[in-house]
């Protein structure tokens, strides 16, 4: 069980930074950390098809025949497969590249496009891997500000049917990163 460590509400929404492994988590939807060919890969993406099962591969090419490779910093919806989560959001981050090609407004899309699929198809609850701080190199502190920041201010605008999002950090030190951009911007918006 991951524990818990630290939240705050927005708007009726709970939003709580949890240390853990996403593919064990239980949610309407769960994001997936894909790239664009969405095939799967290594870091949390390989994990959530490893335990989701072929199904999840099976819709996503059957997106990628439709509409093409997905673009970075949008999202699509798959089947949670045999995952805990009833469905996956696939979203793409940007690869860091020093940070002045668009990498905060291409992350803060990504979160965006998650959280707008998920209102969009009544979910309540959702989780969101530290996107782009893998393997994609984005730093975890700067990622986490942009994080926090967008998904406060999407919970903030309107009424979404969301009761909970969740961040599930791997490790401690991008924890401590998340927990750190939350107490700021709880600070900040004086949000408790
Ligand atoms: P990206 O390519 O977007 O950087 P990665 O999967 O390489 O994605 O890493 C994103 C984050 O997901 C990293 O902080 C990594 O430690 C974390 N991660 C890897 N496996 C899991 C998992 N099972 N649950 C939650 N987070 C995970």
């Amino acid at each position: 069980m991951p524990s818990q460590a630290d939240a705050i509400t927005v708007n009726q929404t709970r939003l709580r930074l949890l240390q853990g492994d996403i593919t064990r988590q239980v949610s309407d939807a769960i994001v997936n950390a894909a790239n664009s060919g969405l095939m799967g890969g290594g870091g949390v993406d390989g994990a959530i098809h490893r335990a989701g099962g072929p199904a999840i591969l099976e819709e996503c090419k059957q997106i990628v025949a439709r509409q093409g490779r997905l673009p970075t910093g949008q999202a699509v919806m798959t089947t949670g497969g045999n995952l805990k989560a009833k469905h996956v959001i696939h979203t793409v981050g940007p690869i860091w590249r020093g940070g002045h090609q668009g990498e905060p407004e291409l992350l803060a899309s990504a979160y965006r496009e998650s959280l707008k699929l998920a209102a969009e198809s009544n979910l309540e609850s959702l989780a969101f891997p530290s996107i782009s701080t893998g393997v994609y190199g984005y730093p975890a502190s700067e990622a986490a500000r942009v994080a926090i920041g967008t998904v406060i201010a999407f919970l903030s605008q309107g009424k979404p049917p969301l009761k909970e999002v969740a961040f599930v950090l791997f490790d401690s030190r991008t924890f401590a990163a998340y927990a750190a951009a939350l107490s700021t911007a709880a600070g900040e918006t004086g949000l408790s």
